[in-house]
């Protein structure tokens, strides 16, 4: 992000346009819609105002004389359309005395820029790209426009009008931002969008104890909450709606270090990010710790989110959490993830269940080799098995031992899924009898291994035999 995205008060003062034509007079309409106090300098001295309304037109001052001599004290902001070699010039002028200035289609003369704009009121959406691309920008626009409610800026006008009342009752600030929570997503807030705005004023002026409605508790304090939530293997994409609004909603977020950034970007800005994974070399606080800081944090009224890569319950120990949780009398939730076994079988196009030849699923950890020595091999021999092993880098030869030892083919096909989701995804495929080979291949984890006919089918693996078929014909011909 090269542009910070934020919000002129236009009342401040005067917004200085220089320039003229078609280009002066779009911006002078977007000025003067939005409310500014304009004063317009044309620069070939024709301030032709014409197909702008009369409101607009009061608004906008019409200036002589040269812009670059123009007094500035009561400017807040200069602008350039159709300026030609005057913005330039111009811009040094404002940039000299610290003014914000935009050059139209010039990003070098420019200190700032305009975004697309969805305009429902008090609520706005600017949409930017950093200059790059205006067209991506009001593709952008035109989906927000679609998904956003026709009366939103009214819904943030009602809030508006009754913050101060709010504030008087409810002191506690995560207290009262659950109060307009519940107002904004439950029958107030419907009432307001389907555009019933007394009956709306009437519900809430019924709430006779603010702090209730908003789920405090006796104290006057909010009530604390962990989720558990799955991130997921990687591509932000793969979040579930509910996990993203938990995110959303979040005071304090505790995370793994399987989640990447691009995930904890889509939290709230606003909540503390407490990173409690093992580092790569480094191990982690310990179970007993995080536990400790997770009732902790409820008990002390916060939301907080335990977010953790793939899914909660699939070798995440949220199992263990929750029963902390529940001893501490905590009150929990926990929302599901795309497990890394799943998010891999998808990229990599590998079914994990085939027609005939795959009917069941082994979900395997084997972390050491000291777990895989505890796997009954002797249990996973069924040809008609998919077999996906987590954390099963380290341990594959053991894996491949096992497996062998209890009679599965060497030439089972399989392979090792690493980064599965994210930008730098890689993949090797070959035969159990070649496993630690092909785990050392791969450049790091995380990975996943999948161990079983339906591996012939994924993508790597067509290719792979797509190549040695081109590979034959060429040696066929030579
Ligand atoms: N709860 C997680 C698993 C945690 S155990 C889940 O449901 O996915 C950690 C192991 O998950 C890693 O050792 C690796 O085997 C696997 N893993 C996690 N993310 C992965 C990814 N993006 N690609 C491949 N394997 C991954």
């Amino acid at each position: 992000m090269q542009y910070l995205p934020v919000f002129l008060d236009l009342r401040r003062g005067v917004v200085m346009l220089v320039g003229e034509g078609d280009l002066a007079r779009a911006k002078l309409r977007l000025l003067a819609s939005a409310g500014a106090r304009v004063r317009w300098y044309a620069t070939g001295g024709d301030h032709d105002l014409g197909g702008l309304g009369e409101d607009q037109v009061s608004r906008i001052e019409l200036a002589t004389g040269d812009p670059l001599a123009a007094e500035l004290h009561s400017v807040i902001a200069v602008l350039c359309a159709g300026a030609g070699e005057v913005g330039p010039a111009m811009s040094a002028r404002a940039k000299a005395i610290g003014l914000p200035v935009n050059v139209m289609d010039d990003l070098e003369h420019s200190t700032f820029i305009f975004p697309a704009i969805v305009d429902r009121g008090d609520v706005v959406v600017a949409v930017g790209t950093g200059g790059a691309s205006p067209v991506v920008a009001r593709r952008v626009r035109e989906l927000i426009e679609t998904v956003l409610p026709a009366r939103i800026g009214e819904l943030a006008s009602f809030i508006g009008r009754w913050r101060k009342t709010i504030h008087g009752s409810i002191p506690e600030f995560p207290l009262r931002r659950r109060f307009w929570e519940r107002v904004v997503d439950g029958e107030i807030g419907a009432l307001v969008l389907a555009g019933r705005n007394e009956e709306a004023e009437a519900a809430l002026k019924d709430i006779d104890d603010a702090s209730t409605f908003a789920g405090g508790l006796p104290s006057g304090r909010a009530e604390g909450h962990v989720t558990l939530a799955g991130a997921g293997p990687g591509d932000p994409d793969l979040l579930t709606v509910k996990a993203l609004r938990a995110l959303q909603d979040a005071d304090v977020i505790f995370y793994d270090e399987l989640v990447a950034d691009e995930i904890l970007d889509r939290a709230r800005r606003d909540a503390a990010r407490i990173p409690v994974g093992r580092r790569v070399g480094k191990p982690g606080i310990g179970q007993d710790a995080i536990n400790r800081l997770l009732i902790e944090a409820a008990q002390a009224g916060k939301r907080a989110v335990r977010l953790k890569g793939g899914d909660p319950f699939i070798f995440g120990r949220g199992g263990e959490e929750i029963e902390a949780l529940r001893e501490a009398g905590v009150t929990y939730s926990v929302i599901p993830g795309i497990t890394a076994g799943l998010g891999a079988a998808a990229q990599f196009e590998v079914p994990l269940t085939f027609r005939h030849e795959a009917l069941r699923i082994t979900f395997l950890t084997a972390h050491k080799a000291r777990d895989a020595e505890a796997v009954d091999w002797s249990t996973l021999t069924d040809v008609k098995m998919t077999i996906v092993v987590y954390m099963g880098m380290t341990a594959a030869p053991s894996v491949r031992a096992g497996l062998l030892a209890a009679g599965r083919s060497p030439q089972t096909p399989v392979g090792v899924f690493a980064r599965a989701t994210r930008k730098d995804a890689a993949s090797a495929i070959g035969t159990l009898d070649e496993l630690p080979d092909l785990v050392e291949k791969i450049a790091g984890g995380p990975a996943i291994l999948i161990i079983g006919d339906v591996v012939a089918h994924a993508a790597p693996a067509r290719h792979q035999q797509l190549t040695q078929l081109a590979n034959y014909f060429q040696d066929a011909a030579e």
